[in-house]
């Protein structure tokens, strides 16, 4: 109407027709005020909100985009597999060809199974699991998310105990209470399934202890259940393999989303040859699992992920960024926490328990055209340059400047967060 911003105009719209405005992950409701819920464009590194504002993207898509927003060989693949058909009334080849190069890529793989979303696949691995020898107990992490069913959402509304009567938590990188949590499940252990390694929102982000991810695969082997690796938001982050390979752990099964066709809609389940026949028992399916257009999207990105140097160039860039950051806010007398792999880096001050700092520095950073994230790891995508480096260090230089300006006025936990902040009683280990 009139003279009202377009993104004012789409807020207000989404108020009226959308519950809450928006839902689920991408909602800003819990970001700072400034932080548009809209963008109407995408490219390489860089977005542009519905009021045509630029930014440097730090999130990528909350982790899909891995070379780049409208990479062209992938986009290439897309507009061809789309003039021959996309959801027809069985796969195309493109599966079989997918399938193949998933199982070429990841060590562990002997099959693979193709869904939409990171929630299809970790929700299909416990039912895998748990046909495998027909046990109940899954052993996961406390806190880690693996999705939005009923069994993962980290939300209580609308779920019942009996969803999660099934499952028993361990601490994440805890030899001790992994082994109490496999004793308790008994001689009903289905599987035990974890992230390769710890990056809840809100906390400092944790490489796996080579302890802890051995310990995981000998207790399956011993109990004859299965290790089922969540590589939704780490897939070929961090290796052209799953996480694991290089710790020397492989899991039964891997459940792939996010990055894995750039963007297009697509996830995965792999398995190892163990786990073949009870992949055959549940009914697995979805209307849009078979469409080939996200398939070939798929092919052209293993390919990618196979042929170029994206990973290297991530960790230079990812590196570039740390280093940078570390000495600015040294420079301006604030001291960063940066955990996790450079490449998804998790970004906190230290002594910010109620992330004042944290949420008036990112907006810092946002008017200036820098899209950051206060309480969750961001990505680093491949299309990233070392100019974009350049060009996101001067201007979190200047947010610095305003913080150390403005730090001394900022009053308490921000109110979008301050539940968060109370329930996590300034526990950000
Ligand atoms: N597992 C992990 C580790 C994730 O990070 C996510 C998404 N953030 C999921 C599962 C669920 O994926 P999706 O949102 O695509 O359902």
């Amino acid at each position: 109407p009139g003279d009202m911003p377009r993104h004012a105009d789409l807020m207000e719209r989404a108020r009226r027709v959308i519950p809450g405005g928006m839902y689920g992950h991408q909602s800003t409701a819990r970001l700072p005020a400034s932080f548009p819920q809209f963008f109407s464009r995408a490219e390489g590194a860089r977005m542009w909100d519905a009021d045509g504002r630029e930014f440097i993207d730090y999130m990528c898509g909350y982790g899909p985009n891995l070379f780049g927003y409208g990479f062209a060989k992938v986009e290439a693949a897309v507009d061809a597999q789309r003039a021959l058909g996309d959801s027809m009334t069985g796969p195309g080849p493109v599966m079989v060809e997918l399938a193949e190069a998933m199982v070429a890529t990841v060590a562990h793989a002997d099959w693979a199974m193709f869904c939409k979303n990171g929630t299809d696949a970790t929700s299909m691995a416990l039912l895998v699991a748990r046909a495998h020898r027909g046990r109940r107990k899954i052993v996961l992490a406390r806190d880690t998310y693996h999705g939005a069913a009923a069994w993962s959402t980290p939300r209580p509304g609308g779920v019942l105990p009996e969803d999660r009567a099934h499952l028993i938590y361990c601490r994440y990188n805890d030899p001790q209470s992994l082994e109490d949590a496999v004793r308790e499940a008994g001689d009903d252990l289905a599987g035990i399934c974890v992230t390769p390694f710890r990056h809840e929102t809100f906390r400092h982000q944790h490489l796996p202890e080579l302890e802890f991810a051995r310990l995981a695969r000998e207790l399956c082997d011993r109990h004859d259940a299965l290790l089922i690796l969540d590589e939704v938001r780490a897939g070929f982050r961090l290796a052209r393999d799953c996480s694991w390979h290089d710790l020397g752990v492989e899991p039964d099964l891997s459940c792939w989303g996010k990055a894995i066709a750039n963007g297009h809609p697509l996830s995965a389940l792999l398995g190892s040859e163990r786990a073949r026949e009870a992949a055959q028992k549940p009914y697995l399916t979805g209307s849009f699992w078979f469409s080939a257009v996200p398939m070939a999207a798929a092919v052209a990105t293993l390919k990618e992920i196979r042929e170029s140097d994206y990973l290297e160039r991530t960790i230079r860039t990812g590196t570039a960024l740390r280093d940078g950051l570390q000495q600015q806010a040294a420079s301006h007398g604030f001291s960063l926490r940066q955990t996790g792999p450079v490449q998804m880096p998790q970004i906190l001050f230290e002594e910010d328990d109620d992330f004042r700092l944290g949420y008036a520095w990112v907006e810092g950073a946002l008017k200036r055209g820098i899209y950051l994230h206060p309480f969750h790891n961001m990505f680093i995508c491949a299309a990233l340059t070392e100019a974009d480096v350049r060009e996101t260090l001067e201007k979190t230089d200047l947010a610095f400047a305003d913080l150390r300006r403005d730090a001394p006025g900022l009053q308490g936990p921000p109110p979008q967060i301050a539940a968060t902040v109370a329930a996590m009683a300034g526990d950000r280990r």
